[in-house]
């Protein structure tokens, strides 16, 4: 925020949360079961909403809110998944293994039924091209014996339908003999669950969103004036100045550098980084009609993707990086990354001992204390919505959550404490 504007007012918590009704913490679970099979809503209302960022979080809020009849403005600094952001690359797992939280569960299972929805709905929409989402490939969990996530994860993948199946280590090995399951005391495979495409997606949202009515900038754009208690205008990257009724800033990883005062110290971006290793020729074993999407709960929390588009086998390090700077940080791997990465897969992967690294790529989390999202209105500023802190697994509830965020903000509903800013400071 510059200073030749005004500066947000304070306004008192009491007045900047009071306004519609709320959508009570027990009350999200039965909205999200509630959305299953449900389709287009519309509303009469026609306020002009800025959504500032493409990524998954912005790009699904901007459609849902044109199709809650706002009219909307979407504006990006470099592009839907561009390589940058944290929806950028080439996959991410979709899975409703979640613990103890239901709610998220209750959230993939939405935003599954979404993707492939929407997968139906834009047949030609990307250059000509049939756009896939989703891949079924399955997602193996492979644990140790006291893995309380995963036990804890189990009654709710029953009770919410998810087709399970738990695994011994001799049924593993016989069903997956490419994979080594030692030190593995039992298997979960939750089989309707798999990868997503993330930035082939983030582009179809974007298509999907301008076919519908949307506008869209590739514009950079920041809060400009701050008036009686609102954010009044953003501006813009080419010097222009952009008025709304609403905004919703959906900027990822660069949440906290735009509101350092709110988010500076609750969304921390942090350097990931990713491989992909070459398959021998010919060898179809660690492709996705033969292995599933995988996770090692071990320490530390291993997983991979097998390869999509023929860029063989992905696999990553799920423990927090160094702090990153989405910007200017520079993306190039670790050569003690490439090679705790190698270790893992030969280990893992023994025919993959040695394979050659075909890509590597530096992504960032932006991860919260507590790694839940961040949907909520800026506390000085009763018209703009912060929504981000994907915590790493953010993407795939992308259209779940910008159907949600587009009835919270349209309809002035109370966040989900889950998602609410209160939840740091009580
Ligand atoms: C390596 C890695 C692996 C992951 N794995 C998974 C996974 O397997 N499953 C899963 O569900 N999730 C996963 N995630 C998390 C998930 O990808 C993110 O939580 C999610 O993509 C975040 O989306 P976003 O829209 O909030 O942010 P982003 O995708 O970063 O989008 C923010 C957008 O805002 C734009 N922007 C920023 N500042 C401005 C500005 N001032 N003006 C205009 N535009 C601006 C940027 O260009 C960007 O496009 C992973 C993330 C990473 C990095």
């Amino acid at each position: 925020m510059d200073d030749d504007k005004a500066q947000p007012e304070q306004l008192p918590r009491r007045q900047f949360l009071k306004g519609g009704a709320s959508l009570g913490a027990a009350s999200l679970l039965a909205w999200f079961e509630s959305r299953a099979g449900q389709g287009k809503e519309s509303s009469g209302m026609k306020p002009h909403v800025a959504v500032i960022g493409a990524g998954a979080f912005g790009g699904w809020t901007a459609l849902y809110l044109l199709r809650r009849g706002a009219r909307v403005t979407l504006l990006d600094a470099w592009g839907p998944g561009n390589s940058r952001s944290s929806s950028g690359g080439e996959t991410r797992v979709i899975r409703a293994t979640y613990g103890r939280e239901k709610i998220y569960t209750a959230m993939t299972v939405r935003a599954l039924q979404l993707w492939q929805e929407h997968e139906a709905r834009w047949p030609r929409s990307l250059r000509g091209r049939q756009p896939r989402f989703f891949h079924r490939t399955g997602v193996l969990w492979m644990a140790r014996k006291d893995d309380a996530f995963l036990k804890d994860s189990v009654p709710h993948l029953r009770e919410a339908g998810r087709d399970t199946e738990t695994l011994d280590p001799a049924q593993a090995a016989r069903r997956y003999p490419q994979i080594n399951f030692e030190g593995i005391e039992w298997a979960l495979l939750e089989k309707d669950a798999g990868y997503l495409t993330a930035r082939l997606a983030c582009e179809a949202v974007l298509e999907g969103f301008l076919a519908e009515g949307g506008d869209y900038r590739a514009l950079s754009a920041e809060p400009a004036q701050f008036t009686g208690g609102k954010l009044s205008r953003l501006r813009l990257s080419d010097g222009s100045v952009l008025e709304a009724d609403l905004f919703v800033f959906a900027c990822g990883p660069w949440l906290p550098k735009i509101f350092p005062d709110v988010l500076g110290t609750l969304i921390r971006p942090t350097r990931q980084e990713i491989f992909f290793f070459g398959t021998p020729a010919g060898d179809a074993r660690f492709s996705e009609e033969n292995l599933p999407v995988w996770g090692d709960a071990g320490d530390p929390f291993m997983y991979g993707i097998p390869g999509n588009a023929h860029r063989g086998l992905k696999l990553a390090d799920d423990t927090r990086g160094p702090d990153f700077d989405p910007t200017s940080g520079e993306r190039t791997v670790s050569a003690e990354g490439l090679e705790a990465a190698r270790r893992y897969l030969g280990f893992r992967f023994p025919a993959l001992k040695g394979a050659p690294l075909l890509e590597a790529r530096v992504c960032q989390y932006e991860g919260t204390p507590d790694s839940h999202f961040i949907l909520d209105r800026h506390p000085q500023a009763q018209n703009l919505w912060l929504l981000g802190g994907g915590s790493g697994h953010g993407f795939k509830h992308g259209p779940a959550l910008g159907e949600l965020a587009a009835e919270i903000v349209l309809e002035k509903k109370t966040p989900e404490p889950l998602f609410q800013l209160g939840r740091f400071t009580s």
